[in-house]
């Protein structure tokens, strides 16, 4: 049995249970936080904003509430510019028993540091692979899987060569790929041709946010080249309202999908990429709505279950595909 990396320490495929791949234990700048540790947005000052022990509060009752609801399992995307940080993810592992699966990978969708400007896709991809091989920030935690994005500006260069230093990596490894992708800017197709040219095993690539569309042309379109794709925002209706990704999936699983599909939310526990006031004004404006690590298992299963969801069918979306595309 083939093995998985998490947080904790390497576990067999089969006691990753049922799994959330795509769920956020903290997002926030992580440039920002190190240059002003002591700025005013970062301490305790309720209810305007959220200080570094609420930060971690509400990553722990938000883990709990996944175990509660029988998730046993999260992929953790959360890459370099997300605020990556592993021994927050083992202490919130450990104190839930939630399992979180880190990653390595960059998340941008132009900008580029100095740093990896001035360095071609061998030499990044060298970073994700001690992630992978060696362990993540000076410990022996393992990086389980790549993460890249495309977003409104496209694949351009900056991102052209992030996503074939991932591919690098993973073909160098063999672990797989999550790329963040943005369907209304058509980024799939030329996403998934450069990691083709590559030599990527495409079932080992997971395009994200594929269901922020209900284009099925689109979305087979990706399906035909092999890759897997999540249907992975329920709750933020900015990008595609609720019922309409609900409405997806279905047609989706009609359509024989099951084996290529995640369920899965997109949810930070905490974000500081706004101010909380302007948090608020898009959630009162439904830009997002019951978007939490808790919608799938709470909301959006039980409504599946009841259209026809067959048992075999929720295994295989929950159990199985995480397994399968984390082994691949
Ligand atoms: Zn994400």
């Amino acid at each position: 049995m083939a093995r998985v990396s998490t947080v904790t320490g390497m576990v067999e495929a089969d006691q990753l249970g049922t799994t959330l791949i795509h769920e956020h234990l903290r997002n926030c700048d992580e440039a920002v936080r190190n240059q002003w540790p002591q700025a005013r947005a970062f301490k305790e000052d309720p209810p305007h904003e959220v200080g570094p022990d609420e930060v971690y509060d509400i990553a722990v009752r938000e883990a709990k509430a996944a175990t509660d609801l029988g998730i046993k399992t999260i992929g953790e995307p959360t890459a370099m510019f997300l605020g990556r940080d592993v021994n927050f993810m083992k202490r919130v592992s450990e104190e839930t028993g939630l399992q979180v699966v880190p990653c390595t990978g960059i998340y941008t969708y132009d900008h580029l540091p100095q740093f990896f400007m001035n360095r071609d896709p061998d030499q990044i991809a060298e970073f994700f692979i001690a992630d992978i091989e060696q362990g993540i920030q000076g410990t022996d935690i393992k990086a389980a899987f790549i993460k890249c994005a495309a977003d409104e500006p496209g694949v351009n260069e900056n991102i052209e060569k992030i996503h074939r230093a991932a591919a690098r990596a993973s073909v160098k490894t063999g672990a797989p790929i999550m790329a963040h992708s943005r369907p209304a800017s058509n980024t799939g197709p030329r996403q998934i041709e450069i990691f083709e040219e590559e030599g990527v095993d495409l079932s080992k690539v997971q395009m994200a946010h594929t269901g922020d569309t209900d284009d099925l042309d689109y979305i087979e379109g990706l399906l035909e080249k092999g890759v897997w794709i999540g249907l992975d925002r329920y709750g933020l209706d900015l990008f595609l309202p609720y019922d309409k990704r609900q409405a997806t999936t279905k047609a989706l699983l009609e359509r024989g999908y099951a084996d290529r599909i995640f369920l899965s939310a997109d949810s930070v526990a905490t974000s500081d990429w706004f101010p909380p006031n302007v948090i608020e004004q898009l959630i009162a404006a439904g830009a997002a709505n019951d978007w939490t690590i808790r919608i799938v298992p709470e909301k959006v299963l039980p409504e599946l279950r009841d259209w026809g969801l067959s048992e075999e069918q929720e295994r295989t979306l929950m159990v199985d595909n995480p397994v399968s595309w984390l082994t691949a």
